[in-house]
């Protein structure tokens, strides 16, 4: 699991003198584009134009074969890999993440981190209780990664069951002091979390468990911790990881998913009133080129053709041949919306893809839209 501290380290290791190539690459399996390492195709046109931009630059030229080595040993088992490459001192930084960012590369001094730092910032850490009469094992799933914490069992006397008739006397005893033990449990697990709960800085809390037992917990949460539970989910205390990631994403894609569509229809708004927004590939470039984008919002995993300045760094529709500043003939540009994402995050803006209804909703209007600073 990736943290802020591991980001420090590293951008205080990559101040050392010499610059440091940043990689943001798309390999996600699910993507066809992706399948049979195409992936390292994609990359060698990011470095390509990298050179392109950088031609006289003898470490750069050193420093990109080492990357796309590096790259070739990468097992997709993500959808993001960064990679952070400083040469002079040998160190690699390289970590296959579980979330979509813009594809880019960087050269420069300190990596390019960014991004990642904003996706520390922005994802939200997810705290997930699975409880039953028993047990109660608690995780924390964040940037599609999960992480157990603790496994608290109790001992709880069994409910007695199908009563021999010399027993019939004592079941009710019996049984009270299995739902009193049961609710000491529950009382326990309360507390217990909460304390581990607040050191772990968890945003948004999942219940999930038996019913009747998730819900007792939910009544017995402390107020604090009563206003981030998101959901109540039926599920085993004996739920594998991957069963705990795969609902946890779920109850977090839906918030994204709503949270994306109010940032839909705010840009749309301001697009419609002419405010500040513009929508459409050419407005939204022209915003891009005059460093005015304070958020680009495009449909995720959509891929457009331009063209680029390599003496301006303009980036232009696909039907004009000539840069608008110099008038030189502008090299053809494969992965434009990677072009302009760069252009966007290096101006200190940010990049949102949005999938799902909030893409539908983008998609009656452009493909690609951008707010634009105020
Ligand atoms: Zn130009």
């Amino acid at each position: 699991m990736i943290r802020h501290r591991d980001i420090e380290q590293l951008q205080e290791l990559s101040q050392a003198p010499g610059k440091t190539l940043t990689l943001y690459l798309d390999v996600d399996q699910t993507n066809a584009a992706n399948r049979r390492r195409q992936f390292e195709t994609h990359l060698k046109d990011l470095l390509r134009q990298l050179r392109a931009a950088n031609p006289d630059d003898e470490e750069l030229a050193a420093v990109i074969p080492e990357v796309e080595e590096i790259v070739k040993r990468v097992e997709p088992t993500g959808r993001t890999l960064v990679l952070a490459r400083h040469r002079g001192l040998g160190v690699t930084f390289r970590k296959v993440l579980r979330i979509p960012l813009p594809s880019g590369a960087y050269w420069g001094v300190g990596a390019f981190l960014r991004p990642l730092v904003e996706a520390l910032d922005e994802h939200e850490r997810f705290g997930i209780v699975i409880v039953d009469q028993k047990r109660a094992r608690l995780a924390t799933v964040f940037l599609g990664e999960v992480e157990e914490h603790r496994d608290l069992i109790s001992a709880v006397p069994p409910r007695p069951d199908a009563p021999t008739s010399d027993k019939l006397r004592s079941q009710p005893r019996m049984e009270r002091r299995h739902d009193e033990s049961v609710s000491n449990h529950v009382r326990m697990v309360a507390s217990e979390m909460a304390r581990i709960l607040d050191q772990l800085e968890v945003d948004r809390l999942i219940i999930a468990g038996s019913v009747e037992v998730a819900s007792e917990l939910a009544r017995q949460l402390p107020k604090r911790l009563r206003g981030k539970l998101v959901e109540l989910l039926p599920l085993p205390v004996t739920a594998s990881t991957e069963e705990i990631l795969a609902r946890t994403a779920e109850v977090q894609a839906r918030l994204e998913r709503a949270e994306e569509l109010q940032v839909v229809r705010d840009l749309l708004k301001e697009v419609r009133k002419g405010g500040r927004a513009v929508a459409g590939l050419s407005a939204t470039l022209d915003a891009v080129n005059q460093g005015r984008v304070w958020k680009l919002v495009y449909l995720h995993g959509l891929k457009l053709e331009g063209g680029s300045c390599a003496d301006c760094q303009v980036l232009v529709p696909p039907a004009d041949q000539r840069c608008p500043l110099c008038g030189k003939a502008v090299a053809r540009e494969e992965h434009l919306v990677d072009r302009m994402s760069r252009a966007v995050l290096e101006r200190g803006g940010h990049v949102e893809m949005v999938d799902g209804p909030a893409a539908e909703a983008l998609r009656q209007v452009a493909e690609v839209a951008a707010i634009l600073r105020s």
